[in-house]
């Protein structure tokens, strides 16, 4: 994929309208096809995507939002895992804890201080970005903690984050895909499909409602499965 700068961005040569995903040419394709269609560009290489507000009155930017924000996917989570494991209570600095937590899981001092020492410019930690799968805010902020960014190099990539916009948009958002947790889901449905257990037992044993298991899980209603398999 080419590529081309639109002030200070560079994004893909190819970009794709996204208005008929939402809204105007006939009956829009369900959120899941939408969501399909943005993961194939991506997978692409598009990182131009147009959008409006307009588009099915502000029903196209929500489809966006969560696809092209994945990057902020694994931070938050694991700050939100931080919390599970420090805090049964709270305290006043669990916030900066929980941060230090998910920056020392995702970006571990021993393998990220050498890509980050010897330098740090925006165009490297837009590089480094897909890369750790975290934003380039978090990998600037990794960098002054682990100390191979002075307090005055920072500032002042601070400013140019700044200057640029990145604050609010980074450069390279949509080159990290979003990531749905499988695997548990992966292993309830071997047990309702195959090992004979019901929905209610699962939820029981896991002390949760059914429609929540359901829902949390995205599993198929034990209804709609069918009743007959192919053993080989
Ligand atoms: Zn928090």
């Amino acid at each position: 994929m080419q590529h081309r700068q639109l002030g200070p961005f560079q994004v893909s040569a190819i970009g794709l309208g996204c208005m008929n995903l939402s809204h105007a040419y006939g009956t829009p394709p369900s959120r899941e096809q939408g969501e399909r269609v943005l993961l194939a560009a991506l997978d692409a290489g598009v990182t131009l995507f147009d959008t409006a507000a307009l588009y099915g009155f502000g029903a196209n930017e929500k489809l966006l939002g969560p696809v092209l924000k994945a990057h902020r996917q694994r931070f938050t989570l694991a700050h939100e895992l931080g919390h599970a494991v420090m805090h049964p209570v709270p305290s006043s600095d669990m916030e900066s804890q929980a941060d230090r937590f998910a920056a020392a899981l995702l970006m571990p001092a021993r393998d990220v201080a050498p890509q980050l020492s010897g330098g740090i410019t925006l165009p490297r930690l837009a590089a480094l970005k897909p890369v750790w799968r975290v934003s380039m805010a978090a990998l600037l902020m990794r960098a002054k903690t682990l100390g191979v960014l002075s307090e005055s190099q920072s500032s002042y990539l601070w400013r140019q984050f700044s200057r640029f916009g990145y604050r609010t948009a980074e450069p390279q958002d949509v080159a990290v895909a979003a990531e749905s947790p499988h695997v548990v889901a992966d292993v309830l449905n071997v047990h309702l499909t195959e090992l004979g257990y019901s929905l209610s037992e699962l939820a029981a044993s896991l002390h949760v409602y059914e429609p929540d298991l359901l829902l949390m899980h995205h599993l198929r209603s034990p209804s709609a499965r069918p009743a007959l398999r192919v053993v080989r």
